[in-house]
């Protein structure tokens, strides 16, 4: 079962342009290595260089003769030496005069064969050896391959797909972005040279394919891969013989792809936006135990035109006010009645035209987009705002969360910056919590524990959200400077019927006690999940079963109750 890319690279076959004025040296030349080659035929220069333009991409090697009418081999040269696609076509001269072949090496030829063509093995030899030169050294100086598959790095994978583009531009072709499904688990079973050899492995069909159909391939990073093919009907096809049996032993665990797919890309947008297209409708395809795929569609596109939309008017939005923060309040349940205990802050857009628009639609647009530190220091700001002015009226603080996006914490005044907009309204740090998603800790847990350390040693205080969506496991709670932890919702959805997801949560909230963490639950929707979580020791319950997020004047009513609560307490 051993594939590997070199290997790939010795079967497929390659193609040969031999260029030569006469017929009868053209058919000689192709009886002698059209067992091995593929073989196209020109009769001038100028024939010649159609063919190459058509071709260029998949064409290895060039014959060429000197005399010929119309363009001579001299002439040909010349203008391949002066193309930066072309130049990096082998070519060998096929000459009888001895004077000729100085000359050819001069202007750029690697090797020739003398006439008349009475020994085959060496012209063979010949032909196999300039071409395993040119891509061995294609391939060494190669800034423009990753170095891992050998396929072109994302930036020359554009160049030339564009440039294949300006060359056809009446030909169909289609975008293609290919993903291996959940390779962290193979990577977890197998370990991560298992991984990077599948990966190889799936690179060597991507290649071929491309190769055999007219096409590039490209690795985008880690285990995306770009595919511009002509057009094709035929995508089970396609998937069949990429996806076929990737894993390296028939008792692994299966290995699926997943694909999107942009037909009769677009190009006038250019070679990055209609990629960005074949990706996003790779990533609508669910990550599931078999190969599949998905096409870029007009639903698609009108959801690019709605997050264009949303993006363009970012400014306007928040120059009029048109984001506003909803708190919703968290409840300590570990005394004999629930108290208030703080609020999260989320945000809504309320648009002029396009009326309540949920985070769920816009967050992910700005982290992709770098907007999200604008619009999180605007929630910050009025968040604090908001303390003081209830601080205020009601001379009590109510600590509030607010969401940190994993973007933040790589924004280099950060800290100096959450200080200042608490200290402008002369809140305590201690009264601010920062919610950071727990996935956000994977990503670079050493630079992200700096942050939070620093952080945390201002006094504001730090809140591990959606626990247990990502990868850390519990015994990883250890190492984490986090001062509340808040369990994933998806856990505390399957409570009630799942003894699994209970005795998981009970497990996360013995843990994080023992650790000395605050522990939160959030999406609480009923009074049974309420009662199993109390029973389980969880501190603070978030969820729709007190409130839904509401705006400020709204919240005032939770406030309200409470202080009158607690004086009746007191009484
Ligand atoms: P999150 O931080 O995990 O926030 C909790 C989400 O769960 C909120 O959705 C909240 O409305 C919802 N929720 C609360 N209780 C319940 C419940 O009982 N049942 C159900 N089904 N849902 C409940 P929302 O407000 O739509 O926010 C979605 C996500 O958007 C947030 O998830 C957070 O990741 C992000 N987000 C919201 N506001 C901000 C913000 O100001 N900055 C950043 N960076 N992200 C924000
Ligand atoms: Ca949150
Ligand atoms: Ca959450």
């Amino acid at each position: 079962m051993e594939e590997n890319t070199s290997k790939i690279n010795a079967n497929h076959r390659r193609y040969v342009l031999i260029v030569d004025d006469e017929e009868i040296n053209r058919q000689m030349l192709g009886f002698i290595i059209g067992n091995d080659y593929d073989v196209m035929y020109a009769s001038n220069g100028c024939e010649a260089l159609d063919i190459l333009h058509e071709n260029s991409y998949r064409i290895s090697l060039i014959l060429l003769d000197i005399l010929m009418p119309e363009m001579n081999g001299y002439e040909l040269l010349e203008v391949l030496r002066n193309d930066m696609e072309l130049r990096k076509i082998p070519v060998i001269v096929l000459t009888s005069e001895k004077s000729a072949e100085v000359d050819s090496l001069r202007m750029g030829a690697v090797d020739f064969i003398p006439k008349p063509y009475d020994m085959p093995d060496v012209i063979l030899a010949r032909v196999g050896r300039s071409i395993k030169l040119a891509e061995d050294s294609s391939l060494l100086s190669a800034t423009e391959q990753d170095s891992m598959t050998g396929l072109y790095n994302k930036g020359f994978f554009y160049v030339y797909a564009d440039m294949h583009g300006r060359l056809n531009p009446d030909m169909d072709m289609d975008a293609v972005a290919i993903d291996i499904n959940r390779l962290h688990i193979v990577n977890d079973l197998y370990g991560r040279a298992y991984g990077d050899q599948v990966i190889r492995r799936l690179a060597g069909r991507i290649k071929r394919y491309a190769y055999e159909h007219g096409g590039y391939a490209g690795r985008s990073d880690g285990d995306l891969f770009y595919l511009y093919i002509p057009h094709t009907d035929d995508c089970d096809a396609l998937l069949e013989e990429l996806g076929k049996d990737l894993r390296l032993n028939d008792d692994d665990i299966q290995i699926t792809l997943r694909m999107g797919i942009y037909q009769n890309a677009d190009r006038s947008t250019g070679m990055e936006a209609c990629f960005d297209r074949a990706e996003n409708a790779c990533k609508t395809v669910r990550n599931t135990y078999a190969s599949s795929y998905s096409f870029y569609d007009s639903k698609m596109h009108e959801k690019e035109l709605y997050d264009e939309q949303l993006l363009g008017e970012v400014d306007t939005a928040l120059a009029e006010g048109q984001f506003k923060v909803y708190f919703q309040p968290k409840y300590n349940i570990r005394g004999g009645r629930p108290v208030l205990s703080s609020a999260e802050a989320l945000v809504r857009w309320i648009h002029p035209a396009l009326g309540f628009i949920s985070p769920g639609a816009f967050i992910p647009l700005f982290e992709k987009n770098g907007l999200i530190l604008k619009l999180d220091k605007y929630v910050w700001k009025k968040s604090a705002e908001q303390m003081r002015i209830w601080k205020e009226k009601y001379g009590v603080v109510i600590p509030v969360s607010v969401n940190i996006s994993r973007m933040d914490i790589y924004e280099p005044g950060l800290e100096d910056e959450i200080r200042s907009i608490a200290a402008a309204e002369g809140i305590a740090n201690d009264a601010f919590l920062l919610e950071i998603t727990e996935s956000a800790y994977t990503d670079n847990s050493d630079y992200i524990i700096s942050v939070v350390n620093s952080l945390r040693s201002s006094g504001f205080r730090i809140e591990m959200d959606d626990f247990g969506s990502g990868y850390s496991s519990l015994s990883m709670l250890a190492s984490l400077p986090v001062d509340v932890l808040k369990i994933d919702m998806a856990f505390v959805r399957n409570i009630t019927t799942s003894e699994k997801d209970y005795r998981m949560i009970r497990l996360m909230i013995d843990v994080a006690g023992f650790m000395g963490m605050t522990t939160v639950a959030e999406g609480v929707e009923t009074k049974e999940q309420l009662d199993l979580l109390g029973q389980a020791g969880c501190d603070v319950i978030q969820g729709y079963y007190f409130s839904k997020p509401v705006p400020p004047d709204e919240f005032e009513q939770f406030i309200e109750k409470e202080l009158e609560e607690s004086k009746n307490a007191d009484s």
